[in-house]
C-alpha cells in the first residue's frame, strides 16, 4: 500500500460519522485520524505529525500550536473560532479556516417558521385541539400577513435570506445594520428606532459582541409602537431577558419566537416557559441533515485546499497571508 502523502487529525467532533471527511481525504491520498482528545498533552501527542487539523471544541492553545511543526492549517467545524488561539496560529504561520455560511437557509427558515407559527397561532391551536378545544375563536385575533412590515436587526447572510424569503408573503422589509451601506433589493436600510417603531415583526440577525449585548432592552421595547412579534435566532444575550419578560407581561410585544436564550438550557422557573404567546426551540436553527453534511464536507475541503497549495474558501486569519503562501512557504 502506498504511504499517505499527508496526515490529517480531527481533534474532536460530536458528529455521528466522519464519512464526508474520509471521502475528501481519500481523494487527496491523506491519512485521517479521529482523535477525540481535549487535554493539551494528548492534543500535542496526536497532532505533532499532522499536516492539517480539524477541530470542534478542544482548545488549540498557544502551547499546543507551538508544538505542531508540520501543521499548515486548522479548520474549525462551524462559524466561531474561539477554540483556536488565532494570534498564535498566525504567528506560527498556520492558516485558520472556518465555514461561516453552512446553515444560512436553516436559520432563516427557523426564523420564518417561528414567525408564521406565531402569526397563525399554530402551536397554540395545536395544544388547544389536543386538549379538547375545537374552537377557532379562542385564538382571536389573527391578522393578515400581506402588507405588514418586517424589521431586521442585522442584515448579513441570514438577515438577507430572511428578507428574501419573507418578501414572498407580501411583507415590506426594513433593516438596521450600521456596517452595511446598501441592503439587497427590497430592503430599506434605516436606523434602529425606525425599525422598532414601524415593524409588525422584528427578527434579530446580528452577532453577539460587546456592542450588541442587551441591544434590545427596556428603552427599545418602549419604542415598539406596533406591539410586534419578536424573533431571535441569533444569540440570547442580544435581548435583555428581564426587560423582555416585563415587555411581554405589559403587552408591549404580542409574542415571541426564540431559538436562543440568555441561559441555555433555561431554568425550569423561567417565566418564558409558561407564556402561551412565546414559542421556543433548543438552539436548533443551524441544524438539518444537509447542513451538517455540508459543514463536514466543506471543513475537510478547507484542509485539503491548503495541503494542495491553495487558500481555503474562508480564511479567518488574513494576516497569515503576509507570512505564508500555501504554494511557496517554507512551512510547506
Ligand atoms: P453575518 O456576519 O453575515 O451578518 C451579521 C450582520 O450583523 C452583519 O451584516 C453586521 O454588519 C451586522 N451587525 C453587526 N453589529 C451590528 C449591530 N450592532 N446592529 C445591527 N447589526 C449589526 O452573520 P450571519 O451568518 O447572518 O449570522 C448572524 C448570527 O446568527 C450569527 O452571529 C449567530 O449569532 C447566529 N446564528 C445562529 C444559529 C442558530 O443555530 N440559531 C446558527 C448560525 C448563526
Amino acid at each position: 500500500m502506498k504511504p499517505s502523502k499527508y496526515r490529517v487529525v480531527i481533534t474532536d467532533c460530536d458528529h455521528g460519522s466522519i464519512e464526508e471527511e474520509k471521502e475528501e481525504f481519500d481523494r487527496i491520498g491523506a491519512e485521517l485520524i479521529l482523535a477525540q482528545v481535549k487535554e493539551e498533552e494528548d492534543l500535542i501527542g496526536i497532532c505533532k505529525e499532522a499536516d492539517g487539523i480539524i477541530n470542534q471544541y478542544s482548545l488549540l492553545t498557544r502551547k499546543v500550536l507551538e508544538n505542531l511543526p508540520k501543521c499548515k492549517v486548522v479548520a474549525r467545524y462551524g462559524v466561531g473560532v474561539d477554540s483556536i488561539d488565532i494570534k498564535a496560529a498566525t504567528e506560527f504561520g498556520i492558516i485558520v479556516a472556518n465555514v461561516p455560511d453552512y446553515c444560512m437557509d436553516e436559520v432563516a427558515d427557523q426564523a420564518i417558521a417561528m414567525l408564521l407559527a406565531l402569526i397563525r397561532k399554530t402551536v397554540f391551536f395545536g395544544q388547544k385541539v389536543k386538549a379538547g378545544h375545537w374552537d377557532f375563536r379562542i385564538g382571536i385575533p389573527i391578522h393578515r400577513i400581506r402588507g405588514k412590515t418586517m424589521g431586521l436587526i442585522g442584515c448579513g447572510r441570514i438577515g438577507m435570506e430572511v428578507a428574501r424569503k419573507i418578501s414572498v408573503f407580501g411583507v415590506r422589509v426594513v433593516a438596521f445594520d450600521p456596517y452595511i451601506e446598501k441592503g439587497c433589493e427590497g430592503i430599506q436600510l434605516t436606523n434602529l428606532d425606525t425599525v422598532l417603531m414601524e415593524s409588525d415583526f422584528i427578527s434579530i440577525h446580528c452577532p453577539l459582541n460587546e456592542s450588541t449585548r442587551h441591544l434590545i432592552g427596556e428603552r427599545e421595547f418602549k419604542r415598539m409602537e406596533k406591539k410586534p412579534l419578536l424573533i431571535n435566532t441569533s444569540r440570547g444575550p442580544i435581548i435583555d431577558e428581564k426587560a423582555f419578560i416585563q415587555a411581554l407581561e405589559e403587552g408591549l410585544i404580542s409574542g415571541a419566537g426564540l431559538d436562543v436564550l440568555e441561559k441555555e438550557p433555561p431554568d425550569s422557573k423561567n417565566p418564558l416557559l409558561k407564556m402561551e404567546n412565546v414559542i421556543l426551540s433548543p438552539h436548533v436553527g443551524f441544524y438539518s441533515e444537509e447542513s451538517i453534511s455540508e459543514l463536514k464536507r466543506r471543513t475537510a475541503e478547507s484542509v485539503s485546499a491548503v495541503l494542495l497549495g491553495n487558500w481555503p474558501t474562508s480564511l479567518v486569519n488574513r494576516e497569515v497571508m503576509k507570512k505564508v503562501n500555501p504554494a511557496l512557504s517554507k512551512r510547506y
